[in-house]
């Protein structure tokens, strides 16, 4: 792959935008999605681990990320039950100044409130420059965005981020949601991660539930939303509208 082939892709609207649902754990109910970005080439459905480290290397992620959020607002602003909807932020935005009033033109444009749009950081990408990414929190929480923390506890600083950060909602990473059925320790950890996110007011998401009995554990321990295989794959947005918001 080289940068005219994702620059044409693009242009050629090859980039495509999927949703994933999200379910109360409680009432089983729809309350928000994911946006994740695939590349239809050809037949061929590019998952984003093929393309988009490359995307991030040369920058053009940022045209990406802007692509993707356009489209969630272009189609939001026709849904009548609102729902709200997460957009991977990559690292690279943290450094440009100018991207804070981009994701408000845009929002503006479709007239999409910012509570409706969660923006989710990674820890590796917060860490990578603590002072732009505590520059960036603020100036998005001004503006009324949520801020998400993308799989939290994978990285080597989670808590520390947690304390410099205000992070509205956590993810929890597909890796604890693994273990949660038959590990006793990582049940004591997530467990552990819940009941801490509840003090700081944080909603609980967690993520790659591929099972019942995960659900049903994550549901008993008190976390809030579930996203995973067992409920849905993340789908393109006019299946989502069809399945879900008709
Ligand atoms: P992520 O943000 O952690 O997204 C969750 C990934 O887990 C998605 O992979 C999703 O399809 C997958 N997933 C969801 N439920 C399950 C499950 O039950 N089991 C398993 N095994 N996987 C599940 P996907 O779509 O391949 O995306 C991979 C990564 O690429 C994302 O990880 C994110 O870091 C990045 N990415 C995707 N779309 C975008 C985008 O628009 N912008 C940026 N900057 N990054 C993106
Ligand atoms: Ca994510
Ligand atoms: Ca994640």
């Amino acid at each position: 792959m080289n940068q005219k082939e994702i620059e044409q892709a693009l242009e050629n609207k090859e980039i495509k935008v999927y949703l994933q649902p999200q379910f109360d754990l409680n009432s089983e109910k729809l309350v928000g999605a994911e946006s994740l970005v695939r590349w239809q080439r050809g037949a061929i459905m590019v998952p984003p681990s093929s393309f988009i480290p490359f995307c991030e290397q040369t920058g053009f992620i940022t045209q990406i990320d802007q692509y993707v959020l356009e489209t969630v607002c272009q189609h939001m602003q026709k849904w009548k039950q609102k729902i709200p909807v997460a957009v991977n932020e990559s690292r690279r935005h943290l450094y440009n100044p100018h991207h804070v009033e981009e994701l408000e033109q845009t929002i503006r444009k479709y007239g999409i409130e910012a509570k409706y749009i969660e923006l989710e950081m990674t820890e590796t990408a917060i860490v990578h420059d603590i002072e732009a990414a505590k520059e960036a929190e603020r100036k998005v929480h001004a503006l009324g965005f949520k801020v998400a923390m993308d799989d939290f506890g994978t990285g080597y600083s989670s808590f520390s981020m947690l304390r410099q950060i205000e992070i509205d909602i956590l993810k929890i990473d597909k890796s604890f949601v693994d273990e949660v059925t038959q590990d006793k320790r990582g049940k004591i950890i997530i467990e552990t991660i819940i009941s801490m996110a509840k003090k700081l007011k944080m909603t609980t998401i967690a993520e790659g539930i591929e099972t019942k009995e995960q659900a049903e554990y994550l549901k008993t321990i008190g976390c809030d939303i579930a996203q995973g295989y067992y409920y849905a794959l993340p789908m393109a947005i006019e299946e989502f509208e069809r399945r879900y918001l008709a």
